[in-house]
């Protein structure tokens, strides 16, 4: 009889050291009835893009994609108002946050961030042999443009709005950066329609930005994964290099045109309703003794001593949110994820109880 060698160590001369330290980005996949841990669209997917894929056509799995990545980019440029030459799509943000980070540092060369940090970010730093520096927040609360500045890293790496504090990020601060960095500026948008303002036509006329957003949060398309990339044409094409061709798929190109060119309606409604709820939330919060962070995103992060007991006992509840065991500058909190009011109630529910148990 045939066994599978089921080992769970890697033989000697196989696997690289710094590689093997990274830890790989939880996927939690068991059910639960209640999930607000990631804060993609609790409102569900949009119109348009659904119908789009309940009209497939043959040719579109038969074949290659590329058919629509022109129009694609077109609609994804007429929304972010800027030149097609200055888009470029791919399999979510995250793909086009490696590709970038790949394109503009040599291995071995810093990536700067605030910390606490979006986690995929120092993942993708070290599995493409780069140096992941932490920054620890200003004392206004705002990122730390010379303790930025001074890491001289290659890359700086901004999310703005900030994932998982939620906190706003100053224009002046941003100017700052993308003024004085050494090389690529990234800036991470994927909360930018939450904050009712965006500045990429001021931030992408400095040429070493990198605008990177996704559909996958206010615009409800995270399962399809897509996201895009703004810049200049000249950045735009390294990040390019630095992708695979092909990694946005068939269907995703047409639901995601149709979506863009006919759902910003329903989008908009799913952000004003979340603005609103998100403030119902807080308040909510505070009434049991809690002090939600300001948010300009669809989610709460909120400062809790037991935050891993109580996300584990709200799950045994059938409510799923997202533990933090220790954040810089903040320490143990919870992540929640903003969606109607019955589900919040949910949650509020599986909170109270949960807390009473620790
Ligand atoms: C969710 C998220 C993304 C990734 O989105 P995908 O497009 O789904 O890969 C990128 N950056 C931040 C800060 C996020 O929170």
């Amino acid at each position: 009889m045939n066994v599978f060698p089921m080992e769970d160590r890697l033989p000697h001369g196989v696997g690289r050291a710094a590689y093997l330290e990274i830890t790989a980005y939880p996927v939690e996949q068991l059910p639960c009835d209640v999930d607000v841990s990631d804060n993609a669209n609790l409102f569900g997917a949009p119109p348009a893009a659904m119908r789009e894929l309940r009209a497939l056509d043959d040719g579109m799995v038969a074949r290659y994609p590329g058919a629509g990545s022109r129009a694609l980019r077109e609609t994804l440029a007429a929304y972010a108002a800027v030149p097609g030459e200055c888009i470029i799509a791919g399999c979510g943000s995250d793909d086009l946050l490696d590709a970038a980070l790949r394109a503009f540092a040599d291995p071995g060369e810093a990536v700067a961030f605030t910390e606490p940090v979006f986690g995929m970010v120092p993942r993708l730093a070290s599995a493409n042999s780069l140096l992941p520096v932490g920054v620890p927040r200003g004392a206004d609360g705002d990122i730390d443009v010379p303790a930025l500045l001074a890491t001289n890293a290659r890359i700086v790496y901004i999310c703005a709005p900030d994932n998982p504090t939620g906190a706003p990020v100053s224009m002046r601060s941003l100017a700052a950066i993308l003024e004085s960095a050494r090389g690529l500026v990234v800036i991470d948008e994927a909360y930018i329609e939450f904050c009712g303002e965006t500045n990429v036509c001021e931030v992408v006329r400095h040429e070493r930005a990198l605008v990177v957003r996704t559909l996958s949060k206010a615009w409800g398309m995270a399962g399809l994964r897509l996201g895009y990339a703004i810049g200049t044409p000249a950045v735009i094409h390294e990040v390019g290099k630095a992708s695979r061709p092909f990694t946005v798929n068939a269907l995703v190109e047409r639901a995601a045109i149709a979506t863009l060119s006919e759902d910003s309606d329903w989008m908009r409604e799913c952000v004003r309703d979340t603005v609103m709820l998100r403030e119902r939330l807080a308040l909510a919060l505070r009434d049991l003794g809690c002090e939600p962070l300001p948010s300009a995103t669809n989610f709460l992060c909120v400062p809790l001593p037991q935050a891993v007991t109580v996300a584990r006992r709200m799950h045994e509840l059938g409510v799923r949110v997202r533990a933090f065991p220790w954040l810089a500058g903040i320490g143990p909190a919870l992540r929640v994820g903003i969606g109607p009011w019955p589900l919040m109630q949910r949650v509020l529910a599986a909170f109270a109880e949960a807390r009473q148990c620790v």
